[in-house]
């Protein structure tokens, strides 16, 4: 029998009218509809294939179709895919112990989506400041940075500093403050005894690929431990080989308390993610006072333990940070009079256009007609994060295209 979908036979417009018609208008796409990908190569619907230089925001950083993750999801899936926390599953222990091994942490707590593992952090730290820190009862504060992004749930908006994603939401979930990102005295000031947390991305991503002065996190590491709080670094879209280490924070040698993970843990299959901490500090957590019905299931830990696997043998980390380098190298010598700053780290790319050149978003357009997905962000920046599988001949082959379009 042969079942021909209807989706295989539709063109790429009309997906997108169905889309704009029937789906929440909570995103602005570029107007491409990918039907199948591989390796750093997406192709549409009409059989048109572009790079795919954002990476689902990098979360497919070891790029689309891997053989061994797409292996591990199908192994697992004719085992069991889930059970929920009320029983246990031959995937969890394994994974929380290759995980915490990687962090050189010890516990894990498995969540799904970056927002709840955010989210679980900020309980954690606020628990660990009523019970091991002695901040009185409902009086935790935890101090955040302007311009962050840590998703968005009505608690994380309660943060953030960008208007777009807070407008109408109110009201907001107190004991939050947040302070200038790279500025050490401005964390100072704001600590007080009540202070459980500082919780910051070593770089920013949202933000347009923020990197902070050098030895600010250094700074951040030796503040946080003499007035007793909490450093916890979201490294979902930084972490996991995006920089050139297994975490940002190692490019500035720093071991922040308490890691929060996403994105790339679950390579781009399935949805994971985790909270990784010390015994002491995840010790607050006792039965029933956290959980998730999917989180830690059998079929995500399987995927997540290959993704673990992967990144011990740093093959993507080390792609990152030489070829991050070359790319930088490259664009540092591209003439063009539209670009205020190139900036990053590994293969991240922030490009900051002059406001005279017009908004990102039409140089996105511009390299969408040349074979190029880009995305980007917060209007004036234009984000490059390719899958850390790309080698350096589809680098040049993107260099090219982008020094067409900049010049
Ligand atoms: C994407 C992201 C999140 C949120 O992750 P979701 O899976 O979209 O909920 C949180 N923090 C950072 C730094 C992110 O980049």
């Amino acid at each position: 029998m042969t079942v021909q979908t209807q989706t295989n036979e539709m063109t790429s417009a009309k997906h997108i009218e169905l889309v704009d018609r029937h789906a929440a208008h909570n995103y602005h796409p570029l107007p491409v509809v990918v039907a199948e990908a591989d390796g750093v190569w997406v192709t549409d619907v009409e059989g048109k294939r572009y790079m795919d230089m954002l990476a689902a925001y990098s979360a497919v950083n070891f790029g689309h179709n891997h053989p061994e993750l797409i292996e591990a999801a199908r192994v697992q899936l004719d085992r069991v895919t889930l059970t929920s926390r009320a029983f246990q599953n031959d995937q969890l222990g394994p994974f929380c112990k290759e995980l915490a091994e990687l962090c050189d942490k010890d516990v894990v707590l498995p969540m799904n989506t970056g927002a709840e593992a955010v989210e679980t952090a900020i309980k954690t730290a606020r628990k660990w400041g009523y019970t091991k820190k002695g901040v009185s009862a409902d009086k935790a504060k935890i101090i955040c940075c302007s311009e962050n992004f840590h998703g968005r749930t009505t608690t994380i908006v309660s943060f953030s500093t960008d208007p777009l994603c807070r407008e109408g939401f109110g009201p907001f979930t107190p004991g939050f403050e947040t302070v200038e990102y790279g500025n050490i005295d401005a964390l100072r000031n704001s600590i007080d005894d009540n202070t459980v947390a500082f919780l910051i991305e070593p770089i920013q991503g949202e933000a347009g690929i923020i990197v902070p002065p050098a030895g600010y996190l250094q700074q951040v590491r030796d503040l946080c431990t003499e007035k007793n709080i909490l450093f916890i670094a979201d490294e979902i879209q930084a972490g996991l080989g995006r920089c050139g280490a297994t975490f940002c924070v190692q490019t500035e040698n720093v071991v922040p308390d308490v890691l929060i993970l996403g994105k790339a843990l679950g390579g781009g299959v399935m949805p994971i993610s985790a909270v990784v901490s010390s015994t002491e500090i995840m010790s607050v957590f006792t039965p029933g006072v956290h959980g998730s019905t999917f989180g830690g299931n059998p079929l995500a830990c399987a995927v997540a333990r290959k993704v673990v696997e992967i990144l011990k043998t740093n093959k993507y980390q080390d792609n990152a940070k030489q070829l991050g380098e070359y790319l930088f190298d490259r664009l540092g010598k591209i003439k063009t009079d539209k670009v205020k700053q190139f900036r990053g780290r590994g293969l991240w790319v922030g490009i900051e256009f002059h406001e005279s050149a017009g908004v990102a978003r039409k140089y996105c357009e511009q390299l969408m007609q040349e074979g190029m997905l880009c995305k980007d962000t917060h209007e004036q920046v234009m984000r490059l994060a390719p899958p850390l599988c790309i080698t350096k001949d589809e680098l040049d082959w993107a260099l090219e295209r982008l020094e067409k379009v900049l010049a």
